[in-house]
């Protein structure tokens, strides 16, 4: 069931200091989808996806799975205004745990709240606190974890600059880096006004 990824790591060999490298190959093919990554027009692979090292000091505990250290990288997506892309980095600590499919909290409960039934068998999750991923027991699959923190580093609407002027919506020009003389499109109520003559009092 569990296909080969370079993130796994046997159970039997924990504990274990590892660090796993996430290559651009692998980070543009974890991102493909997204609309600020997808707008960047990037090739594929694109050696400028972005990169990642994760140092993780992995043990298990009985039934359960932990591993714990940072993850450092950097990766590339387009800035909503302007489409330039925007180099983010990742400085994360991680401390996830690993359990076992039937343990793991409810996905369809919306509100995240664990069933009654389940809160009697010892394992407390505090969903705020520590990540959870799931673990077939023979082996930690560590490559959801890594994902994530590309999927999470993502803003809702990235920005090469708090100030970026973003392009022309009649032209499409960068306005970032140039300038065009397209007036704002007026409003069809007012256009009609436009063509009126309106009659002065004062005059004129
Ligand atoms: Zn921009
Ligand atoms: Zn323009």
């Amino acid at each position: 069931m569990a296909k080969d990824t370079p993130y796994q790591v046997l159970v039997r060999d924990l504990p274990v200091h590892r660090t796993f490298d996430v290559p651009p190959e692998r980070v543009g093919e974890w991102l493909k989808g997204m609309p600020m990554r997808d707008a960047l027009g990037a090739p594929d692979p694109d050696p400028q996806a972005g990169h990642g090292v994760a140092d993780l000091d992995l043990y298990a505990d009985g039934a359960h799975a932990f591993a714990a250290g940072t993850f450092r990288g950097e990766l590339t997506v387009a800035c909503s205004r302007c489409v330039n892309p925007v180099t983010l980095t990742i400085d994360e600590k991680l401390r996830v745990t690993f359990l076992p499919r039937h343990e793991l909290p409810d996905d369809d409960a919306e509100d995240g709240r664990v069933d009654d039934a389940d809160e009697d068998e010892g394992v407390v999750v505090n969903e705020e606190d520590i990540d959870v991923f799931p673990f077939d027991g023979e082996r930690v699959d560590l490559e959801p974890l890594l994902r994530e923190q590309f999927v999470l580093a993502v803003p809702f609407a990235p920005l090469c600059a708090e100030t970026c002027k973003g392009l022309c919506p009649q032209c499409g020009i960068d306005r970032n880096t140039a300038s065009c003389s397209c007036e704002p499109p007026i409003d069809p109520r007012l256009a009609a006004l436009k063509g009126l003559k309106i009659p002065s009092g004062t005059g004129t």
